[in-house]
C-alpha cells in the first residue's frame, strides 16, 4: 500500500480550478528525480503525495529485484490498480504522484476516467547521468542494469512540462510551480522574460519557454483590422502558457522587472522602426535579445545605439524552424559576456540538446558575431540545399528515376556519415503525395530567399575569402527564379537536352559526400576569416557542436566536426578529412563531367569541385593575371626569382 503521504489535504494552498482537483503527474525514468521533485513540490503546496513504486505487486518487484525488466503485461494490473486509487483520491483535493508512465498508452491508463485537472511534467536527462545517479543511490529495488530498458521503451511526449533533470531539485520544484499554479490572470503574475513578436518563430520560442517553467510577458503590435489582439488569441490557444499578453509596447516593458531581459522575434528592416520605439523605453541595466535574422553590421549599429543608454544587445541566431523552436533550436549568441551570463539559463534552456547532451547554444563572440555566425549557418544551408536539388535534377533528368524511387535511393543513404536532417526532409518531400500524384511535381520551379545567402556571400567577398559554394547556390536561386528566360534559352538551345546516361550510384553518393565535406570546408573557412578580421576569436569546435542539433544544417558529418576542427581548423588539411576527400575527388569528377555533358546544371557540384582543383595547385595561372594588371595599370607584380619580393612595374612590349 502506498506509504504516508506529504502535505495536508485542504490547506489555504491548494488550488482548485472550477472545482476540480489538480494532479501533478510527474514522470521519468528511474532514477530521474521525481520522487524528490515530487515531495517538494507537494510539501510546498499542501498536496498528498504517492509514489507510484508503492503500488506494484510483489511480484513485479522481485522480478525487478532479479534483473529483469516489466513488461506491459506486468505493468498493466499496476496502472489499473494506480488508476483506481487516484480516481477515488482526487475527489479529496490536490495531488502528486511520480511514476515513470515511459509509454503512451502507460499514460492514457494512468489518467482514464479522471475528472481532474491532469499536469503532466516529464523530467528528462541523459543516459548517463541517469545512470551515474542511480549507481549512486543505494535501498531501492531498482537495479541500474535495468534503466537502460526503461530509455528503450520511452515515449518521447508531445505536450506537458518537459524539464531538464541536470538542474537541482528546488528549481524544477519552482518551474513547476511556475507552470502549473501562478495564475497568470491574478494581479500578482510577475513575468520574468518578455518576448516580442507573435509570428511563426515568436510563438514557438514562446510555448518552449512556457514549456520549461519560465513566466512570460508576450507582446505583438495592433494594427486595427489586421492585427488584432495577437497576444491575447495567442494565450487562448495556448492556456498551459504562462505568460501577460500585451499590444500595447509600453505597458509590456513595465510588466517586467528591472533588469529586463526582452528577446526580439521581428523580421528585417521592422527590427529598426522597433528598435526605435522600444530603446527609449528601457533603462540601464535591461537587455535585448534580438533573435531575428539581422544584418551582423547592423546589429553592431544597434548595440552601439543601445549601448548608448546603457542597454545590452546581444544580436542571436536561432535556426531550426518553426518546430526548432518548439522543440530545441540551436542558439547562436553575440555580444558582452555579462549580458550573455544574465540571460543564458533562459536561453540554454530552451535550446537543444545535442551529442552527450551538451546544450547547442552558447555565446560565440562579441558585437555582431552571433550574427554572423548564424548568416554563415544560412550560407552553408543553401549549399547544402543546393546540392541535394542539383542530385534531384540529376536522377530525374538523366537517370530517369521516379520521386518514389529517389526517395527509396536517398533513404539508404541515411547512414552515420551522410546522414543529414535536410536529406530526411528531402525523403519525405519526394514521397509526399495528394491525389496519388506526386505534390513535388506540382511545385513551381522558381526558388526565393530572404537575404541571409546573399549577405554571406557579400560578406566572404568583402573578406577576400572564396565562398564559392554558397555563392553558386545562390546565383543558382537566382537562375531559378528567371522562369520565362528559362523556358525560352530552352527552345532557343535545345541542345542542352540531357542524354539519359546511367552513372553508378555509389559514384553519386561519393560525390555528394566530398561536396559537402568541401561546403563545411568553406564554411568554417569563412568564419576563421571574419573572426581574424573582427579580432572575434570564434571557437569553431564550440560552433561546430551548437549545429549538432536543432538546427537546418545537422548531420552526420556535423557530428564528427567538432573533433576534427579542435585538431585542425582548415577541414581539407585533417587527415581523416584529407584520406575521404582523396577517395571521393574521382567521384566528384566523374559527376560534374557526366552533368556537363548531358547538359544538366549542377553549379554547386562544380563549384566544389573547382575549389577543391584550384586549391590543390601549387603553380596556379595567376601569374598571367598579375602580368595582365600590371600591363595595363602598372599595378606592379612580384618576381619568383627575387626572395625580398619587391614591386616592379614592366613594360611589357618587347
Ligand atoms: P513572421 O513574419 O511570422 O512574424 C514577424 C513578427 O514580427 C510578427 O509578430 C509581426 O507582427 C512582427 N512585426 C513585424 N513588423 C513589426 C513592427 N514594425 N513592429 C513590431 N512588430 C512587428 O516572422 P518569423 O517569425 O518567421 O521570423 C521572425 C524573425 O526570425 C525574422 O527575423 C526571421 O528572419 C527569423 N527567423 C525565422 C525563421 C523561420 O523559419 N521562420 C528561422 C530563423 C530565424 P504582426 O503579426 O503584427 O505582423
Amino acid at each position: 500500500m502506498p506509504r504516508h503521504p506529504t502535505g495536508i489535504p485542504g490547506c489555504a494552498n491548494s488550488q482548485y480550478i472550477g472545482g476540480m482537483a489538480k494532479i501533478i503527474l510527474l514522470a521519468g525514468v528511474s532514477g530521474s528525480g521525481k520522487t524528490t521533485v515530487g515531495r517538494l513540490v507537494a510539501g510546498r503546496n499542501g498536496m498528498l503525495f504517492y509514489d507510484a513504486d508503492d503500488f506494484h505487486p510483489a511480484e513485479n518487484i522481485e522480478k525487478m529485484r532479479a534483473g529483469q525488466a516489466l513488461d506491459d503485461t506486468d505493468r498493466a494490473g499496476w496502472l489499473e490498480r494506480i488508476n483506481r486509487f487516484l480516481l477515488h483520491k482526487s475527489a479529496g483535493g490536490d495531488l502528486v504522484l511520480a511514476c515513470s508512465a515511459l509509454k503512451n498508452t502507460y499514460r492514457e491508463q494512468l489518467v482514464a476516467g479522471l475528472q481532474a485537472e491532469i499536469c503532466w511534467v516529464f523530467l528528462l536527462g541523459t543516459y548517463e547521468l541517469i545512470a551515474r545517479r542511480m549507481a549512486a543511490r543505494s535501498g531501492h529495488f531498482m537495479p541500474p542494469a535495468l534503466l537502460r530498458s526503461q530509455f528503450d521503451i520511452f515515449e518521447k511526449p508531445e505536450s506537458g512540462l518537459l524539464l531538464d533533470v541536470s538542474e537541482p531539485p528546488e528549481l524544477l520544484a519552482k518551474r513547476i510551480e511556475n507552470h502549473y499554479f501562478l495564475n497568470k490572470m491574478k494581479p500578482n503574475f510577475t513575468p520574468e522574460f518578455g518576448l516580442a513578436g507573435l509570428g511563426v518563430m515568436g510563438k514557438s520560442l514562446a510555448r518552449n519557454l512556457a514549456g520549461r517553467g519560465f513566466r512570460l510577458a508576450l507582446f505583438n503590435r495592433e494594427i486595427a483590422g489586421k492585427e488584432e489582439n495577437v497576444a491575447r488569441d495567442f494565450l487562448g490557444q495556448h492556456p498551459e502558457v504562462a505568460a501577460q499578453g500585451f499590444n500595447d509596447l509600453p505597458r509590456f516593458v513595465e510588466s517586467l522587472p528591472r533588469p529586463r531581459k526582452i528577446l526580439l522575434m521581428i523580421p528585417e528592416p521592422a527590427t529598426n522602426v522597433f528598435t526605435d520605439e522600444l530603446l527609449p523605453l528601457l533603462a540601464p541595466g535591461d537587455i535585448v535579445i534580438d533573435g531575428g535574422n539581422a544584418h551582423y553590421l547592423e546589429t553592431e549599429r544597434r548595440a552601439a545605439r543601445a549601448a548608448a543608454r546603457g542597454v545590452g544587445w546581444l544580436g542571436t541566431g536561432v535556426s531550426g524552424g518553426e518546430q526548432g523552436a518548439l522543440t530545441g533550436p540551436s542558439i547562436m549568441v553575440g555580444g558582452a559576456a555579462a549580458d550573455y551570463r544574465q540571460v543564458k539559463i533562459y536561453l540554454e534552456n530552451i535550446a537543444a540538446k545535442g551529442p552527450g547532451g551538451r546544450v547547442c547554444c552558447t555565446r560565440v563572440g562579441a558585437d555582431g558575431a552571433g550574427h554572423f555566425v548564424k548568416m554563415t549557418h544560412n550560407g552553408i544551408e543553401y549549399a547544402e540545399m543546393q546540392l541535394l536539388a542539383e542530385l534531384y535534377g540529376f536522377l530525374r533528368d538523366v537517370q530517369g528515376l521516379k520521386n518514389s524511387e529517389m526517395a527509396d535511393l536517398l533513404e539508404t543513404w541515411r547512414d552515420p556519415k551522410t546522414d543529414s536532417f535536410l536529406l530526411e526532409i528531402t525523403v519525405d518531400i519526394l514521397r509526399k503525395t495528394e491525389n496519388g500524384q506526386s505534390l513535388l511535381d506540382l511545385v513551381r520551379d522558381e526558388a526565393s530567399s530572404k537575404g541571409t545567402g546573399s549577405w554571406a556571400v557579400e560578406a566572404a567577398a568583402g573578406l577576400g575569402f572564396p565562398a564559392t559554394m554558397m555563392a553558386a547556390a545562390l546565383f543558382a536561386r537566382y537562375v531559378s527564379a528567371a522562369k520565362t528566360e528559362r523556358v525560352q534559352a530552352a527552345q532557343l538551345y535545345p541542345g542542352n537536352k540531357p542524354a539519359r546516361t546511367k552513372m553508378s550510384l555509389a559514384v553519386l553518393k561519393k560525390a555528394y559526400q566530398t561536396a559537402r565535406i568541401i561546403n563545411h570546408h568553406q564554411g568554417f573557412g569563412l568564419l576563421r576569416a571574419a573572426s581574424e578580421h573582427y579580432g572575434w576569436q570564434l571557437d569553431l569546435p564550440a560552433i561546430a557542436r551548437i549545429w549538432t542539433n536543432g538546427c537546418i544544417i545537422r548531420s552526420g558529418l556535423m557530428n564528427e566536426l567538432p573533433a576534427c576542427l579542435r585538431k585542425h581548423p582548415a577541414l581539407l588539411f585533417h587527415p581523416k578529412i584529407q584520406r575521404r576527400v582523396r577517395a571521393g575527388r574521382g567521384a566528384l569528377a566523374r559527376f560534374c563531367a557526366e552533368a556537363a555533358r548531358s547538359g544538366q546544371a549542377a553549379p554547386c557540384f562544380l563549384a566544389a569541385s573547382d575549389f577543391l582543383n584550384s586549391l590543390a595547385t601549387a603553380a596556379a595561372p595567376a601569374n598571367l593575371i598579375q602580368a595582365q594588371r600590371d600591363y595595363f595599370g602598372a599595378h606592379t607584380i612580384r618576381r619568383t626569382d627575387d626572395p625580398a619580393g619587391k614591386s616592379f612595374h614592366v613594360n611589357w612590349k618587347n
